[in-house]
């Protein structure tokens, strides 16, 4: 079971709501492995982060830019699992929705976590109407909100700080869900594909980014990953979610180099990459090794 609350740590952050949003979910009797998994899958260019707790929660972050992630999926979940507990849709772009579709189609999703910012897309129509045809429990993403994926691993939703349901924006990338992931001394920062703007307002926020694996916001592009943002993360690993040989030039030379002495994994030299924690230490896997 876990369950959304807010944290009294983000209650300086525009008086969000108090007490507890919601609840629920299914219950698992799976037998216990120690690790937390988050899994960078290599979808070409996109984003696609599977993540799946010790007691068997699992959360879909994104879902790359096609039909692929199911056969991710496919390779990390056991035959019989046909559900997921949590997608995320970091926002509505189709390197992130695509697949996102796909997952809606072929699994049991159990809730949904999204902004509400609205696209004018087919696949943005075809998320939505999806989502309603199956009654999917649709929670607003928004800076304060806890998840609990057991009682030692939670989400922290970071970004937005504002509700922005029903909004339609110039830059949907700026307006991506942001999220810390926390297993005791580990902490996981996922950035969807924010921009120096909200980079520059989080670094400026309250908020503790401290995390040992940052994932590169917006695949490495030249626009994200600014000096005081890096600075205020200071990461150990790297992970960068980019195709091979993209037509965007992803990631950019300044932003690896912006990254020296840190660690840097990227999908599109590594494959798909694995990191496990205990709640101390971390160990990597990459598929291409
Ligand atoms: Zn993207």
């Amino acid at each position: 079971m876990f369950y959304f609350i807010y944290h009294h740590k983000y209650r300086i952050l525009a008086g969000l709501a108090i007490g507890m949003i919601l609840v629920w979910l299914a219950v698992f009797t799976r037998a216990e492995n120690p690790f937390l998994e988050v899994d960078f899958f290599d979808v070409g260019q996109g984003d696609a982060i599977f993540i799946e707790a010790p007691n068997g929660n699992q959360i879909l972050i994104d879902g790359g830019p096609d039909e692929k992630i199911l056969e991710k999926l496919g390779e990390e979940m056991p035959f019989h699992d046909r559900s997921i507990d949590l997608v995320v849709l970091t926002h509505p772009e189709q390197d992130h929705i695509n697949g996102l579709v796909e997952v809606l189609k072929y699994y049991r999703v159990e809730h949904i976590l999204y902004t509400g910012v609205v696209r004018d897309t087919s696949a943005y129509k075809e998320w939505s109407k999806l989502i309603s045809q199956n009654y999917i429990p649709l929670t607003i993403a928004q800076a304060g909100q806890v998840i609990y994926l057991s009682p030692q691993i939670k989400l922290y939703i970071l970004w937005p700080f504002q509700d922005l349901s029903g909004q339609r924006l110039k830059n949907n990338n700026n307006a991506s869900v942001v999220i810390q992931l926390v297993y005791g001394e580990s902490q996981f920062l996922l950035t969807g594909d924010i921009e120096k703007e909200t980079e520059r307002k989080l670094a400026g926020s309250e908020i503790d980014l401290a995390s040992d694996v940052l994932k590169v916001a917006h695949h490495g592009s030249k626009t994200s990953s600014t000096e005081d943002f890096l600075s205020k993360v200071n990461p150990r690993v790297a992970v960068i979610s980019a195709g091979q040989k993209n037509p965007y030039g992803h990631p950019h030379p300044s932003v690896l180099e912006r990254l020296k002495g840190v660690k840097v994994y990227g999908t599109y030299k590594d494959g798909d990459i694995e990191i496990l924690s205990d709640g101390q230490s971390l160990l990597v896997r990459t598929s291409e090794y």
